[in-house]
């Protein structure tokens, strides 16, 4: 199965506006799936821009709560996610985003967000830093 590098009609992009429920901040919760092994990567946020420019470029942009402007995946570290089907939920009020990863989907530098288990002993981390952020970012993480 390969993935589709370009996108759907601008046409189903307003289609799925229309379907989702965004929150009183205009942002739905979006969680994005490796498409082919059912891995999950990473959860973040998108708003009305963010789902068009997904679902019309083919290529995962988010929204950056905290830089407030979109946030184009693997724009500043080359770990792109290309869509391969964007799903809506039961009540319109979360994104299933299954995508073909580059490399790694975590500014850590893991393969997904969800590394840290919870243990007798308190949080553990249990999956490896896979490339350094220094070598994702050109300089060492915040
Ligand atoms: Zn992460």
């Amino acid at each position: 199965m390969t993935a589709k590098s370009s996108g759907l009609s601008p046409a189903a992009a307003t289609a799925a506006l229309a379907t989702l429920a965004f929150d009183a901040d205009g942002l739905v919760p979006a969680i994005a799936q490796q498409h082919d092994t059912g891995e999950v990567l990473m959860m973040a946020w998108m708003n009305r821009d963010a789902v068009r420019e997904t679902i019309t470029s083919g290529r995962v942009c988010y929204w950056s709560r905290s830089r407030g402007s979109l946030w184009r995946k693997g724009e500043s570290s080359g770990q792109v996610q290309t869509l391969v089907d964007f799903r809506i939920d039961c009540d319109g009020d979360t994104i299933l985003l299954k995508v073909d990863q580059q490399g790694v989907a975590c500014h850590t530098g893991r393969r997904n967000c969800f590394f840290t288990s919870v243990r007798d002993a308190g949080p553990e981390v249990v999956d490896p830093v896979l490339v350094s952020p220094e070598q994702l970012y050109g300089k060492p993480s915040q």
